[in-house]
């Protein structure tokens, strides 16, 4: 069953960290974290409307200033999620650059950043034609968990520990719409908008006995079903895909806790493994997970699918190395526990 949202790592793993969420059928994408992404192509970066950040380790931020590079100049409104202090390291970066034409731009960019704590999100707001001064005062709201819902789907933080508070995220659709090529084709429908339009009804849990038309733009007229019926000419519905990022953290039983809450049966988590398992007493002094803990835990999360990145450059030429070992943990751990 093709996925709806497609995440895929924008380096090999030895570059500098950042997943890119694509959603299909939609110009809209999600970001957690902002290391090297100059593969990302300015199409892609325009598209996305929240970036989480793990933490502010220059290699997960760098790419920041890229992302603003090209936002800057457009209708845009941005929402970025990290942990405490990331108020203050967004406004370090806006800081250092000079914004006296901003105000007359034609095309506003807004940024609304929120800093994740234990008691609570605090938020602030940057305008363009403010020069990207704070707004006013930080607002706060209740942390439950999740920082974003919206109808299709939700992505939820935990605070892990990597001698600094650094977050894990896990993506988790609501359910999955998978849309059937063949039966569009068979009613001679294109692929738009209207596809959008369809899968919101659905999240937004509409009446299937309701009216829904389309209008092709090459067909004479538009065409109307009920959205019942348009979802079981063309549409499977199966439980939504969850989504775990897990980097940069130490490998104690609190930090362990929180993982595998936020990852359990993950349909794929993606997991630094930084150091193989005979220099683990490097990844320990530096906050950091071998390709084995790695393996262990995506065996003990129960995911169904491990992607491990971020290798140390001390193994260049040597993935295979590391990837090997948290692939053959996660499958003898897995095996031995059914
Ligand atoms: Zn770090």
């Amino acid at each position: 069953m093709p996925p709806t949202v497609h995440p895929r790592l924008v380096n090999n793993p030895y570059d500098d960290p950042a997943l890119f969420f694509s959603f299909q059928y939609e110009k809209r994408a999600l970001l957690i974290d902002a290391g090297d992404i100059r593969a990302l192509s300015p199409k892609d970066i325009l598209k996305i409307s929240h970036v989480f950040i793990s933490h502010t380790h220059m290699d997960h931020f760098i790419g920041f200033d890229w992302l603003l590079r090209l936002w800057l100049g457009r209708s845009k409104r941005v929402n970025l999620f990290g942990p405490a202090g990331i108020l203050a390291n967004v406004e370090g970066k806006l800081a250092g650059y000079t914004w006296n034409l901003t105000s007359k731009y034609q095309h506003m960019l807004t940024l609304h950043v929120t800093e994740v704590h234990a008691q609570g999100l605090e938020t602030q707001s940057y305008r363009c034609q403010h020069q990207f001064r704070p707004q006013s005062e930080t607002t706060w709201q209740p942390f439950d968990g999740t920082l974003v819902r919206e109808p299709s789907f939700a992505v939820s933080a935990e605070i892990l520990d990597h001698f600094l508070p650094c977050l894990g995220f896990a993506f988790k659709e609501v359910f999955h719409v998978n849309i059937k090529k063949a039966a569009l084709d068979a009613l001679d429908l294109t692929v738009g908008p209207w596809l959008k339009q369809f899968k919101d009804a659905l999240y937004a849990q509409a009446d299937l006995g309701a009216p829904f038309t389309i209008s092709p733009p090459h067909a004479a007229s538009p065409i109307t079903f009920t959205l019942g019926a348009l979802c079981q000419r063309i549409a499977n519905i199966t439980p939504g895909q969850k989504i775990a990022y897990i980097t940069d953290v130490a490998y104690h039983p609190a930090n362990m806790k929180r993982i595998l809450r936020l990852a359990h049966q993950a349909d794929h988590l993606f997991i630094e493994a930084a150091f193989l398992d005979r220099d683990a007493g490097i990844a320990a002094e530096k906050g950091h997970l071998t390709a084995r803990q790695a393996g262990l835990i995506a065996a003990q999360a129960k995911v169904k699918r491990l992607t491990v990145f971020h290798h140390s450059p001390r193994y260049a030429h040597q993935a295979h190395l590391l990837e090997a070992e948290a692939q053959d943990t996660f499958r003898e751990m897995t095996s031995s526990s059914i």
